[in-house]
């Protein structure tokens, strides 16, 4: 954020305003984090604020503060519609392009308010009057952070926030091993620590509270890994079938990817997950080094997201699907090969 961006900001926030902030469609805990946090700054300031997520998110983030006012946009439908109505100001925090909220993307296109955008993925769209965007930060919650310090606000940061920027840098930093974790982040994190978050707690809630039926389908997952070493590529598949006959519940698959990259020699993941209801493949990329899997899933999967970490979907069968990454991965043989 430059010093007019700043300025715009503390005049916007000088007034009393409807404030609706959005996180993108499964929002993570990065999303969840940050979005709530901030709610919580702009609450405590005396805004009117609420946070309407297009869909639910996973259980493991359901004990987050103040996670039980977040209005689900499928669920809570007519309540968020209309705090969408009245609002004058529109955050949108973890993601850079509309088009990510789903069903709220014809909404928020129509919309006449002041959007500000907070998010570190690439290739920004251009919506808002203050678009804080930089790839190189770990999470938009260590942006919430900054975008509170650079209000000087830094005191306003009580435990419940801290807990929930602190949640959301944790798991988009895979627990501050991935390549975006700066000393910085780390000296955010620290603070955040000081401030009341209970860093052992945290990691507890989000990490060791799995089922059975998750550890089970991990089981499946790990199974149905396919590793190719000529092209430094593991991947996995996951069927509608295979997700029913273990209970699968929102959130259940979360990190199951990154296993491919534990592999000595293997430096690109993915895992094609079958969604039967949206009619879709969704697939998760992963890298370590040089591979760019934001370009892999914008030129192949209409996805995209950051260059060791992106999503993307596909719209034929799972058979097919697997039958095009194959093609597709012999056309990056010396990419995979450096
Ligand atoms: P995940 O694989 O954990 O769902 O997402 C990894 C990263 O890619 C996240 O930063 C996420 O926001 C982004 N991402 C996931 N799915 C999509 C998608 O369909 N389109 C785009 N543009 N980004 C995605
Ligand atoms: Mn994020």
């Amino acid at each position: 954020m430059n010093l007019e961006d700043i300025t715009t900001i503390k005049s916007i926030l000088s007034k009393p305003q409807n404030i609706v902030i959005i996180p993108h469609k499964n929002p993570d805990g990065d999303a969840i984090g940050s979005c709530l946090g901030l709610l919580g700054f702009l609450k405590d300031k005396g805004q009117n604020a609420v946070v309407v997520a297009p869909n639910d998110y996973p259980k493991f983030l359901k004990w987050m503060p103040r996670n039980e006012q977040i209005l689900n946009f499928e669920k809570e439908n007519s309540e968020a519609k209309k705090a969408l109505d009245e609002a004058t100001v529109i955050f949108t925090l973890d993601f850079n392009d509309l088009s990510r909220t789903g069903q709220l993307e014809t909404i928020l296109k129509a919309k006449e308010a002041d959007f500000i955008m907070i998010d570190h993925h690439q290739q920004p769209d251009d919506y808002a009057i203050v678009t804080y965007s930089d790839v190189s930060m770990s999470s938009t919650c260590e942006m919430v952070y900054n975008f509170i310090e650079y209000l000087g606000e830094t005191d306003r940061i009580t435990k419940a926030m801290a807990i929930n920027l602190y949640t959301g840098i944790m798991t988009d930093t895979g627990s501050f091993k991935y390549r975006s974790t700066s000393s910085r982040t780390h000296r955010v994190v620290a603070d955040l620590i000081d401030r009341g978050a209970e860093n052992m707690e945290i990691h507890q809630r989000v990490f060791d509270t799995n089922s059975p039926s998750r550890l089970h389908l991990l089981g499946v997952a790990l199974s149905n890994m396919v590793i190719l070493p000529q092209y430094k590529t593991a991947y996995i598949t996951l069927s509608q079938e295979e997700l029913d006959d273990n209970d699968f519940k929102k959130g259940d698959t979360e990190g199951f990817v990154n296993y491919g990259l534990t592999l000595e020699g293997i430096i690109f993941a993915v895992i094609f997950i079958e969604n039967r209801e949206e009619g879709i493949i969704k697939i998760s990329l992963r890298s370590i080094g040089d591979f760019s899997v934001n370009e892999f899933a914008r030129n192949h999967f209409n996805g995209g997201g950051h260059d060791n970490a992106a999503g993307g979907r596909s719209e034929i069968s799972m058979e097919a699907t697997i039958t095009k990454f194959n093609d597709i991965l012999k056309t990056y043989k010396t990419q995979l090969n450096p």
